[in-house]
C-alpha cells in the first residue's frame, strides 16, 4: 500500500512544487509506482509535470466534490513518467463548496483510499497556507515532507509548521508523522546556510535528509518545458540531487521495515 506524503510548508517559494515534481520523477525512475496529487489551485505541479491546467476535463475539484473518483481523474503525465491527479483554479471553488459539509477535512483521504493499493508513493503538493486544501492533504497523509531554505527566518517558520502538525495530530490525523526535512536551494558557501543547517540537525536529528538540493538553474528552467529536471537535463546537479533524495527515502523505508519486531 502506498505511503502518502504531503509536501508542505506554510512559506511560499521554498521548493514544495519543485520537490514534488522532481521527487516523483526520481521515484518513478527507480521503478516505484508514483502518484502526484496537486492540491494547489495555482496548478504549478500540474504544469510542471507537462499537463496544461487550462484544458483539464476532470481535476482535483471533481474529486473533492465527489463528482468523480480518484481513479477517474488520474492519468499518466507522459512527459514526466508518473501518474498525476491534476489541479487548477477550480480547487478554490471546491473549498467554498465544502465549507458547510460534514467531514470536509477528509474528502481527499477517502478518495485516495480507493487507489492506495495501486502505488508505492503518493506525493501531495500543498498550497502555501493552512487552508482547507492543506488540511485535506494533512488528513490524507501518513507523513509530511518539509522543504526549507536555510535562511534566517526559516526556523521561525518551522516552529509555526510544527505547531500546525501538532494541531492536525490532535484533531483530524493522530497518526501524522514527520517524514523529513529537506534543505533546498542550498548554498554551502553561505555561512548563514551552514549555521541554520547545523541548528536544524541539532533540533531534528536524523529527520534531516542527508541529501541536499543545491540552487540549480536547470531546476528553475525545467517547469517552463513542462518536465522534471531528470528529463530536461539528466546530468544536472538538480536532477542528480533529487535522485539521491529518492534513493535515501526508499532506503529509509526499507530500513524501517526490517527493524520492525518479528512475530514469533
Ligand atoms: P513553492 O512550491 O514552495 O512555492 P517552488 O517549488 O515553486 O516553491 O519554487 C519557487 C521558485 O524557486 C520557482 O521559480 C522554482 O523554479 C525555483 N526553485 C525551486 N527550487 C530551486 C532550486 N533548487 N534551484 C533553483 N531554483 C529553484
Ligand atoms: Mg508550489
Amino acid at each position: 500500500m502506498a505511503r502518502v506524503i504531503a509536501v508542505t510548508n506554510q512559506k511560499g517559494g521554498v521548493g514544495k512544487t519543485t520537490t514534488c515534481v522532481n521527487l516523483a520523477a526520481s521515484l518513478a525512475a527507480i521503478k516505484r509506482r508514483v502518484l502526484l496529487v496537486d492540491m494547489d489551485p495555482q496548478g504549478n505541479a500540474t504544469m510542471g509535470s507537462g499537463v496544461d491546467k487550462n484544458t483539464l476535463k476532470l481535476s482535483g475539484y471533481d474529486v473533492l466534490t465527489k463528482r468523480a473518483s480518484a481513479a477517474e481523474v488520474v492519468f499518466l503525465a507522459e512527459a514526466s513518467g508518473f501518474k498525476l491527479l491534476p489541479a487548477n483554479g477550480d480547487l478554490t471553488a471546491a473549498e467554498v463548496e465544502l465549507m458547510n459539509e460534514i467531514g470536509r477535512e477528509h474528502r481527499l483521504r477517502l478518495a485516495l483510499n480507493s487507489v492506495r493499493d495501486d502505488y508505492d508513493y503518493i506525493l501531495i503538493d500543498c498550497p502555501p497556507s493552512l487552508s482547507l486544501l492543506t488540511v485535506n492533504a494533512l488528513s490524507a497523509a501518513d507523513s509530511v515532507l518539509i522543504p526549507m531554505q536555510c535562511e534566517y527566518y526559516a526556523l521561525e517558520g518551522l516552529a509555526a509548521l510544527m505547531n500546525t502538525v501538532e494541531q492536525i495530530q490532535e484533531t483530524v490525523n493522530p497518526d501524522l508523522e514527520i517524514e523529513g526535512l529537506l534543505r533546498t536551494m542550498y548554498d554551502p558557501r553561505n555561512s548563514l546556510t551552514l549555521d541554520v543547517s547545523a541548528q536544524l540537525s541539532e533540533y531534528f536529528g536524523d529527520k534531516v535528509y542527508r541529501a541536499v538540493i543545491p540552487r540549480n538553474v536547470r531546476l528553475a528552467e525545467a517547469p517552463s518545458y513542462g518536465m522534471p529536471a531528470l528529463k530536461y537535463d539528466r546530468a544536472s546537479k538538480g536532477a542528480v540531487a533529487y535522485l539521491a533524495l529518492a534513493g535515501e527515502m526508499v532506503r529509509r523505508h526499507g530500513a524501517k521495515k526490517t527493524s520492525e519486531p518479528v512475530a514469533v
